[in-house]
């Protein structure tokens, strides 16, 4: 384990009794925040999710506990009331709790769910937003969320509901004609309901689309389609979660965006990804 010493800074102390709710980032350990770290290096206990990168829980104080309480692919959430009593119960003994989830805690996390058991049992708590892998995973590959010659507006949309079920209660009519761009969270499993309802609610078969699966980590892989082929492309790729799918033009984006093939070595793609000529920028 290695100690990162935190910038000289005015850090907050996590105290005994409190729990910090706290967003690792996509996996890239570099995208973690100062404040996750200064968090890492004080907590007793760190409770932490599947998604959190090995790398990030190395930094934890050598003494502290780690206790996994991963919920991965749609399980039942009755598992979700005992995480969260388990954080009372840890706090109410008097530890340093950090509860560190992937990405963001808010974003698709839970984070609030938790926030709330743990107010209700009059526990203190510190909200440390993270990188969501909506926004950042789909930066790693070369997908701006928002591009101006794209998109006024983006939908973060789950693929699964409390049951594990595709939400019946979007209205995937509505977000389809209201949001140019869709990044679809925990989509894999539903991901060909998901298309049909997209293409029956007018979206064009053509319209590019990207899965990312473990993205910001070095088993990152992308791939890409139309939503008439999406499902069939999916599943002849033989990628597994976690994914995040973007539905929308930015995707084309990659063509020019792609760093991390330049990262690696290729010379940069001057295209015209758009077919405009030139970016919203130089006009
Ligand atoms: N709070 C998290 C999301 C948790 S839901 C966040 O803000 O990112 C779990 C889902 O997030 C996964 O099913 C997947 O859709 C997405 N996800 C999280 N990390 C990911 C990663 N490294 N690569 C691709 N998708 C990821």
């Amino acid at each position: 384990m290695t100690s990162i010493p935190l910038p000289t800074g005015d850090w907050p102390a996590l105290d005994p009794g409190w729990v910090w709710l706290c967003g690792a980032g996509p996996g890239d350990p570099g995208l973690l925040t100062l404040h996750a770290l200064n968090a890492l290096q004080q907590a007793d206990v760190i409770v932490y999710d599947a998604l959190v990168d090995q790398r990030i829980l190395d930094w934890a104080k050598p003494d502290a506990t780690l206790e996994y309480a991963g919920k991965r692919g749609g399980k039942p959430s009755a598992k979700q009331r005992d995480i969260s009593l388990r954080l009372v119960e840890l706090a109410q003994s008097g530890k340093r709790v950090l509860r560190l989830k992937g990405g963001d805690p808010f974003v698709f996390g839970r984070g609030g769910e938790e926030g709330q058991t743990l107010v209700q049992n009059g526990v203190p708590i510190r909200i440390i937003p993270g990188i969501s892998a909506g926004i950042g995973g789909l930066a790693y590959a070369g997908i701006p969320v928002t591009h101006r010659d794209v998109n006024q507006s983006v939908t973060f949309v789950t693929g699964h509901d409390q049951s594990g079920e595709t939400p019946s209660s979007l209205n995937w009519q509505a977000i389809s004609q209201g949001s140019q761009v869709l990044v679809i969270y925990m989509g894999m499993k539903h991901i060909a309901p998901i298309a049909a309802e997209l293409l029956a609610a007018g979206r064009p078969a053509s319209e590019p689309c990207a899965v990312v699966t473990n993205a910001t980590t070095p088993e990152q892989q992308v791939l890409e389609s139309t939503l008439g082929t999406l499902t069939d492309d999916l599943a002849a790729s033989g990628l597994t979660p976690p994914a995040i799918i973007c539905v929308g033009r930015s995707v084309l984006m990659r063509q020019t965006l792609d760093w991390m093939a330049m990262a690696k070595g290729e010379a940069p793609r001057n295209t015209d990804p758009l077919g405009r000529g030139r970016p919203a920028e130089a006009s």
